[in-house]
């Protein structure tokens, strides 16, 4: 009986050894792991690290996200109540692409950030923004530079090309950025279409890139332009549309057929959790 015992304790060990590479390949696909050289193999309480040269990605929903990089946070577009970011650490850094209300939230805003946050905006977007912001805010237009916390942030035209669908986006209203540090360089596409600007980035390490209708583009589209730029990864975001969602498996699917596909790598991460 006893032999019996051992033999099964000894053998759930050997499976459950054999199984533990599976299981951390299993998380680093479905989180938000950008590097498997330096990830760190989460145990059962412990949040999931994911990190590339301290990068990680953390989604909160749709175009909303933290970045954690080398020691700073960086908000993006921070939207849905003080809530949505419940156990986030509070934002060096807050970015705004545009004034939609999926993007810019003036009560989120005060939630979350400090008295030492800064916030880069849009004229648009500073518009809208009570005085009280006055003195941390940046604004910037599409192509100013400003330089905050040792990141260097470039505003990034986006805007539509559709004709039905101009009225969405001038050109000028919104920015993407790209956030650059150490030479690791991260462009947010805010909300665009396959502009010429965006397929002659240059040395873009992670790319987040919209595809909903009928407010941006395709996820053809989309690919299109990712596999003109070449980026090292891309997350597909923003895909919520007036329809339901675009599907990032598709786009996914276009990137790897198209020739420079082996060398972009897609991350799928859930950016509707609360859907
Ligand atoms: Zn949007």
């Amino acid at each position: 009986m006893i032999r019996i015992f051992l033999t099964v304790t000894l053998l759930c060990c050997v499976i459950s050894c054999k199984n533990e590479p599976e299981k951390s390949q299993d998380l680093s696909e479905s989180s938000s792991e950008v590097n498997t050289a330096e990830n760190t193999i989460p145990t059962d309480n412990e949040p999931i690290k994911l990190t590339q040269k301290g990068f990680e990605v953390t989604p909160i929903s749709h175009a909303t996200m933290v970045l954690h990089w080398d020691g700073s946070i960086i908000y993006v577009d921070p939207v849905g109540g003080a809530e949505a970011f419940a156990g986030q650490p509070s934002p060096d850094l807050i970015l705004v692409t545009d004034i939609h209300g999926d993007h810019l939230n003036v009560e989120t805003l005060k939630a979350v950030s400090t008295d030492k946050s800064k916030i880069m905006v849009p004229q648009a977007v500073a518009d809208e923004l009570p005085t009280d912001f006055d003195a941390q805010v940046d604004v910037l237009k599409n192509g100013d530079f400003k330089e905050r916390f040792g990141f260097k942030v470039e505003a990034i035209p986006m805007y539509n090309l559709r004709e039905e669908a101009l009225k969405f986006h001038t050109k000028g209203r919104g920015n993407g950025y790209v956030i650059e540090k150490d030479g690791m360089r991260v462009y947010i596409s805010g909300d665009t279409e396959d502009i010429p600007e965006m397929r002659a980035l240059k040395d873009i390490d992670v790319a987040f890139v919209c595809m909903n209708l009928p407010y941006t583009m395709t996820e053809l589209q989309a690919a299109k332009a990712v596999v003109e730029f070449q980026p090292k990864k891309v997350y597909p975001y923003h895909y919520r549309g007036k329809d339901g969602m675009s599907n990032p498996g598709t786009f996914h699917g276009w990137v790897k057929k198209s020739g420079p596909g082996p060398n972009i790598e897609v991350i799928e991460l859930d950016w509707y959790p609360n859907k």
